[in-house]
């Protein structure tokens, strides 16, 4: 079994991916073809915003959004500890100061009331300068950006959507990638709509951020690459990338978010008497990039997960360390009992097999040796 099965997918869509990739090899425009230029428009017109800028991967997606919105040192931008390193690792690589948030235990989301604590305290300390809201829409799930915008524009804050897990995501029918000044997406492969390496995309209503980073996905470049009017990096999404992923962005919206709902629903009318299941509030739409059981204590989750590894089914722990206990982060100060929260669902949380490819007889298994086990 897999944790997320990308041979299935392949097999399922052979015949139009190796036609698209095919295509491009004739063609051999590599880089910036005109499958690029397609797809931006196919995915700003399904995410509903004006603009979408391909790039390199989800990390300079937010490195670009950092350095469209001018975050630079002595800004505090707000993270949620509870995500991957990417998240705050770039708010560090420019030079301006992440502060941690922790998340609402039953979302795994950006907690509004704990952020809006520590965006207080930032203001008491007078230190740093409130600027930038770096929400996660983790596992699949939009932010809770009801709650959001309103502190966003109480203290004067921007938000940036890290929509890395989020993608066909939707909050009250709105698309994920599409709040915030700006939001930003991946296309690694394990992501709900994964290319074939690394991939990436930021979206925005603004035509002026709109130009500036596509001038700075290629050296800063002016009228061509040759003339260079600001200080940029190499980013781009390859062509190739490109067309493979408007072949899968097809089945992503034809059928795969439907099929992870679905196997979102059989895990849950299985586990529900056993485990704490994903709570997923109205008016809410994953598209599942992860499906997260709670256990009720670390030892139980080892032995769950032991047990599940013995008999061929691998899973996962999502996360297993939060960002402010990262060594990477240590000249943060941060320490052990900060972020309640999040230290408590580290120990407890984790993921089972999720695609939109998992079969009935698979996920009877899964819950089979869960339900054996506890
Ligand atoms: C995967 C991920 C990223 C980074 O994307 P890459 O394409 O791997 O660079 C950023 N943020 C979150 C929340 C992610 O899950």
């Amino acid at each position: 079994m897999e944790f997320r099965d990308l041979k299935k997918q392949y097999q399922v869509l052979k015949k139009d991916i190796d036609a698209s990739v095919q295509n491009v090899l004739n063609n051999t425009n590599f880089i910036s073809g005109k499958e690029v230029i397609e797809l931006e428009g196919i995915l700003a017109n399904y995410v509903g915003v004006k603009h979408c800028i391909t790039c390199a991967n989800g990390t300079d997606a937010l490195t670009m959004s950092l350095m469209s919105l001018d975050i630079k040192e002595n800004d505090a931008v707000f993270v949620p500890t509870f995500t991957f390193f990417a998240s705050a690792e770039v708010v560090a690589l420019k030079k301006a100061t992440p502060v941690f948030v922790d998340i609402d235990e039953y979302t795994f989301n950006i907690d509004p009331i704990d952020l809006e604590k520590r965006v207080n305290q930032v203001i008491k300390e007078g230190i740093l300068n409130p600027k930038l809201i770096i929400t996660v829409d983790l596992f699949g799930l939009p932010a809770n950006y009801t709650e959001i915008e309103r502190i966003a524009k109480k203290y004067d804050l921007l938000i940036l959507e890290d929509g890395a897990q989020g993608f066909g995501g939707m909050l009250n029918n709105k698309k994920a990638c599409s709040f915030g000044n700006i939001a930003t997406t991946s296309f690694f492969p394990a992501k709900p709509l994964g290319c074939y390496g690394d991939g990436g995309a930021i979206f925005t209503n603004d035509d002026d951020i709109a130009d500036y980073l596509k001038s700075i996905r290629v050296h800063g470049k002016g009228l061509d690459k040759y003339d260079n009017v600001r200080i940029g990096l190499n980013s781009r999404l390859d062509t190739l990338q490109a067309a493979l992923l408007q072949v899968k962005f097809k089945a992503f919206i034809d059928y795969e978010l439907d099929a992870v709902n679905k196997v979102y629903e059989m895990y849950n009318k299985r586990l529900k008497d056993y485990v704490t299941i994903p709570f997923i509030p109205e008016n809410y739409y994953s598209s599942f990039a992860q499906y997260s059981i709670l256990l009720k204590t670390k030892e139980e989750r080892e032995k769950v997960q032991k047990h599940l590894k013995e008999n061929g089914i691998p899973t996962m722990i999502y996360y297993v360390k939060p960002m402010h206990l990262q060594k990477a982060f240590g000249f943060l100060d941060y320490k052990m009992g900060d972020f309640r929260v999040s230290e408590k669902l580290s120990d407890i949380i984790l993921q089972l097999p999720m695609h939109p490819y998992l079969t009935e007889y698979e996920i009877d298994i899964i819950c089979s040796k869960i339900i054996e086990v506890l």
